[in-house]
């Protein structure tokens, strides 16, 4: 192999690579099926403004605007999208950020992706697995047992607190 032919096939790798990482960094969301689409329309329809904007938009609510971040009844947290349980209050810890924050979510509820660099973190965002709702972000600084904080905007949850026993049940 010629020193020409060893730089062609040098570059030809560095943009190949470079091409794929932009390629999946553009599809990750795109390329992703779920089973519950709908058109922006009844997006609309369905969520109230705020809701829509956290949801659909990727916008983040207010630290501390969400009741359910002072939330400690048992129960179960779903999406406000769809309406799968996507965190129980048994993994719900408070994380002193104004968003309710949780350790693991629950098993297949939730999907991740790379988001790159936000406030000088990487951020991996997290959305919903049957409506691509966006939730919030989960981060690597949570407390055991898997270190993980699922940092998620209140407005994209539905709180339905567990039934209380009934008294001599
Ligand atoms: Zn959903």
């Amino acid at each position: 192999m010629s020193r020409r032919e060893f730089l062609r096939g040098v570059v030809g790798a560095l943009v190949a690579s470079a091409t794929s990482m932009g390629r999946s960094r553009a599809e990750g969301g795109a390329g992703e099926r779920f089973e519950i689409v709908k058109s922006d329309d009844e997006w609309r329809r369905a969520l109230s403004a705020g809701q829509y904007a956290v949801l659909r938009e990727g916008d983040t609510e207010r630290a501390r605007s969400s009741p359910l971040d002072e939330e400690r009844r048992p129960g179960v947290y779903r999406c406000a999208g769809c309406d799968l349980p996507v965190f129980s209050s048994q993994t719900k810890f408070d994380s002193g950020t104004g968003w309710p924050s949780f350790w693991v979510a629950i098993d297949g509820a939730v999907r991740t992706r790379q988001e790159g660099i936000r406030f000088f973190i990487p951020a991996t965002e997290v959305h919903c697995r049957r409506c691509g709702s966006h939730l919030g972000h989960v981060f690597g600084d949570g407390p055991a047992p898997t270190h993980l904080r699922y940092c998620i905007n209140g407005i994209a949850l539905r709180f339905e607190p567990r039934p209380t026993p009934s008294a001599g049940g």
